[in-house]
């Protein structure tokens, strides 16, 4: 049996412009691709999520091209530790490329399996792919973290240098290996039917005027696409102009929490500011349950969440409504609408979601003040006064089978900021 390299396909799923893929082909040796679902992951979700189906096609596509290569992915099922143990009794892996992935989970497996590979003799080798700027490459003049989102901004286009994106390097290395491609059935899954939109760069010269304008549609929908890596960031950047500067500083938002989550990884359970700890939330479950299904009266906000339950989608400037909404209006944990988001997101990250919804609670590192509460009326007025959006999204609106508004604007509003003032005296 002769020595091999293996790509480990993660948040990656695309041949083009990926770091490792390259690296691992002209590394000499013939290269086996591969893809493990988690069953830690897979056990936790619907059988007909909407992710894993997108995460299928992909790798089927990935399939398909592999193929044309007399070659073809290997896609496994299991604990990735053991999955591993297997193929190291299987092939005799000398090296095993990886891009990097940021998550205290991922780091912790990726940290378990180097051990693993280390002692069987064999390398763990990872690379930055999946951001331009990673964890320590921008950082305060001190060696610090940035936890404000503007200098880190400023400091992250200082460092920027374009890159050509590159294609697939040497396609003779793949291993000539075939093996079945794995249906989503015998994975446990079934089709959803929600599916994932290809992105959009088209309408980006309307961007800035436009964004925060759900009915506009405006917007990249490339969130899904950069969460599974079907395309790389420095593809997408590489295509921006002057004129989207608006546009680049939201994917350097992207970075930011990334980077927010890996020096500070506490924020998966806690406040970023610990300030915040004395907040006494409702936590009434009824409540909840009209905003997780859009029942709370609030036009924008229904919309949203019904947007959302549908599509998997939600518009930036309304995910900003509902989250205010659900933390201030309603004094829900910022967790639970955290941990709805993440069951219904097509795009669920785990940095930019916790980011945000911190920010939206006001408990984040750059976040807005919490006596900054969103007017829900006002909001759909600004951003959807010819209630294009709403009417799109609730059949029923301007009917009386729409509900009343759940809890009066004016009440909730001093509700909260009497809320969020004694438990920041309490702590
Ligand atoms: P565009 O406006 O076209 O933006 C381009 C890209 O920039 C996005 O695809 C995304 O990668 C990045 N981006 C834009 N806004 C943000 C932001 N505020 N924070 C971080 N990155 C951003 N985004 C996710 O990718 N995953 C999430 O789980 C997620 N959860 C969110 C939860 C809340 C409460 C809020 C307020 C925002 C959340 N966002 C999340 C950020 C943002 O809403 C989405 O990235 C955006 O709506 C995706 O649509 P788009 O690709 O058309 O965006």
């Amino acid at each position: 049996m002769s020595e091999i390299s293996v790509f480990w396909f993660r948040r990656d799923l695309r041949l083009q412009d990926n770091k490792a893929l390259n690296k691992a082909l002209s590394s000499k040796l013939k290269v086996l691709c591969v893809f493990i679902f988690d069953n830690d992951i897979l056990n936790e979700l619907p059988e007909d999520d909407a992710r894993v189906s997108f995460i299928h096609d992909r790798l089927r596509s990935i399939d398909k091209e592999l193929k044309i290569f007399g070659s073809s992915l290997l896609v496994l099922k299991g604990k990735p530790i053991d999955v591993w143990k297997t193929l190291l009794q299987q092939y005799k892996i000398k090296q095993v490329y990886v891009n990097k992935d940021y998550e205290p989970y991922a780091r912790k497996r990726d940290k378990d399996i180097e051990k693993l590979l280390l002692e069987a003799g064999s390398s763990f080798i990872s690379f930055k792919d999946q951001v331009i700027h990673e964890e320590n490459d921008v950082l305060k003049a001190d060696g610090t973290p940035y936890t404000v989102f503007t200098p880190y901004k400023r400091k992250w286009l200082e460092l920027y240098k374009s890159v050509q994106p590159e294609g697939l390097s040497d396609s003779s290395n793949f291993l000539g290996d075939v093996h079945d491609f794995p249906t989503l059935e015998s994975i446990g899954f079934k089709r959803s039917l929600i599916e994932v939109r290809a992105y959009d760069l088209s309408k980006l010269n309307e961007y800035q005027e436009k964004r925060d304008f759900p009915d506009a549609d405006i917007t990249s929908y490339l969130s899904p696409h950069l969460r599974f890596g079907t395309i790389s960031v420095r593809q997408i950047i590489e295509q921006l102009g002057e004129k989207d500067e608006t546009f680049l500083s939201e994917l350097i938002w992207r970075e930011f929490f990334m980077q927010i989550l890996y020096h500070f990884p506490k924020v998966v359970t806690n406040n970023f500011k610990q300030k915040y700890d004395g907040v006494v939330w409702l936590n009434n479950k009824e409540d909840f349950k009209k905003w997780c299904e859009g029942k709370t009266g609030y036009p924008m906000v229904d919309a949203g969440m019904r947007q959302l339950n549908e599509t998997g989608y939600m518009h930036n400037r309304v995910r900003m409504i509902t989250a205010g909404f659900l933390c201030k209006h309603l004094l829900i944990d910022w967790k639970w609408g955290e941990a709805y988001f993440a069951k219904k997101l097509l795009d669920y990250d785990l940095s930019a979601n916790n980011g945000n919804w911190q920010w939206a609670a006001g408990t984040g590192c750059d976040a807005a003040p919490y006596f900054r509460i969103f007017n829900p009326i006002e909001q759909l007025k600004k951003f959807d006064k010819n209630l294009e959006y709403v009417k799109q999204w609730i059949p029923e609106f301007g009917t009386s089978d729409y509900p009343l508004p759940m809890v009066e604007h004016k009440f909730a509003r001093k509700r909260a900021l009497e809320t969020y003032k004694v438990g920041l005296e309490g702590v």
